[in-house]
């Protein structure tokens, strides 16, 4: 459920007629419904209310401090796998407490940074990031707190580019070589074991894989437990999918009954990493058609429609070959429909919003929205054919903030210096 509909053939969002948004903001741009965030984590959440749980919001997903700071309010934390993005939740307010810095590669500079920041946990994915993470804490007299990120070779049935949890996949660590790392990490002076973590990958339409995944954890809890190492924190990691299309992912209710029953009287605090599922349907881009054509050369005649949003602005369709649905946002109920292929300016065949889609005839200047855009959309966003990125804006009910102003050509030289080597 969102907050994007039609009244009188006008796509709102909120209480906002959208195309008033951008006659005001100019096009391209990113739209996200507050209460629809605030719905979607609250759905989330809920599921998991009277276990003890933090909810940490996969930053990556969408990273605008604005958007940071509502998940704070509502009392969830973050999930980071950057400097940049602990950066960002500090700024947005977060509590140092409630975040997981999760990822393959932290150099020691963000190490120290999110020692210093004090936050919950690190999950550690190799044997040496575990002995760089002791040296590091070590040199600020510190103890890191850590969980392993461990690789239960669980097959998430999704995208093999978004498919982690595989042994094949270069995150976490093969259970068995786990074992001996908890071990190691028990005798170290600055370091302390508080959980165990998994992540097996994004868009999931299925509970088994999370409960297949959850199993496997379960027992190697035991044998560590066994060994005297005792597990205060369980992290799922995120993963939960989102209509796109037609998918039918679970409900988060069920996705939270399911792990529940399966944990059954488990003695830890849960930690839930959801990224795309909380904001994938809270944001649309938005975009106007500059131009359309035929190529009729051909074996086939070809239409296009020429937007003014690409590949840089939004990349999981070039990237991923993801489906988006996109809709006019005035609807006009006389042109008939027509096959077209929605591309941007970019200088890529791969620049495409959509291919051979079925779409009500446009024309020059109507605006179209780019449905589900909301989760890794704008924070994948680059300058590729220096693109000024577009801008950011929240709707809360019949007002709306810019919440990232467009860039403008200035600032796609920030930080470039004009040498000339005589
Ligand atoms: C990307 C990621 C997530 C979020 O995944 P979603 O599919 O967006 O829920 C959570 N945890 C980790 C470690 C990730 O890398």
């Amino acid at each position: 459920m969102h907050h994007f509909e039609y009244r009188d053939d006008t796509l709102y969002c909120e209480d906002i007629a959208v195309p008033r948004i951008a006659r005001a903001v100019g096009t391209p741009f990113y739209l996200y419904s507050h209460a629809t965030l605030e719905r979607h984590f609250k759905a989330f959440d809920s599921g998991f209310e009277g276990f003890p749980h933090l909810t940490c919001f996969a930053v990556k997903a969408c990273s605008n401090i604005s958007i940071l700071r509502l998940f704070g309010h509502l009392g969830g934390g973050a999930d980071i796998v950057s400097g940049g993005e602990l950066f960002r939740c500090l700024k947005a307010g977060i509590d140092p407490a409630r975040i997981i810095y999760s990822g393959v590669g932290k150099t020691r500079a963000e190490m120290r940074e999110a020692l210093l920041a004090r936050i919950l946990m690190f999950n550690v994915e190799s044997a040496q990031e575990l002995d760089r993470l002791q040296e590091v804490a070590a040199e600020l007299g510190t103890r890191a707190p850590v969980a392993f990120r461990v690789n239960p070779d669980v097959d998430p049935k999704t995208h093999a580019y978004i498919s982690t949890g595989l042994a094949k996949n270069k995150f976490g660590i093969p259970v068995d070589e786990a074992l001996a790392e908890y071990e190691r990490a028990r005798d170290m002076d600055n370091i302390e074991i508080l959980g165990v973590s998994c992540h097996i990958g994004s868009q999931l339409t299925q509970i088994d894989p999370f409960i297949e995944a959850l199993r496997k954890l379960k027992r190697f809890v035991a044998r560590l437990e066994e060994r005297g190492i005792a597990i205060r924190y369980l992290d799922l990691g995120g993963g939960v999918g989102i209509t796109y299309d037609d998918e039918q992912p679970p409900h988060p209710h069920d996705y939270a009954a399911a792990v529940r029953s399966e944990l059954g009287d488990m003695d830890v605090t849960l930690i839930l990493e959801p990224g795309r599922v909380i904001t994938g349907n809270a944001g649309i881009l938005v975009t106007e058609v500059q131009y359309t054509k035929v190529n009729a050369g051909g074996e086939e005649e070809k239409r296009f429609v020429i937007v003014d949003a690409a590949m840089n602005d939004l990349t999981r369709p070039s990237l991923y070959g993801a489906y988006h649905e996109i809709q006019p946002v005035v609807r006009r109920n006389d042109g008939g429909e027509e096959v077209v292929d929605i591309v941007g300016p970019i200088c890529e065949t791969g620049d495409f919003m959509a291919r051979d889609r079925c779409l009500p005839r446009v024309a020059q200047g109507d605006l179209l929205a780019i449905m589900s855009s909301g989760a890794y959309g704008f924070s994948m966003a680059s300058n590729y054919n220096s693109r000024p990125r577009a801008a950011e804006v929240m709707v809360c009910g019949d007002r709306y903030h810019v919440i990232r102003r467009r860039e403008e050509y200035d600032d796609l030289i920030v930080g470039e210096i004009n040498v000339e080597c005589s």
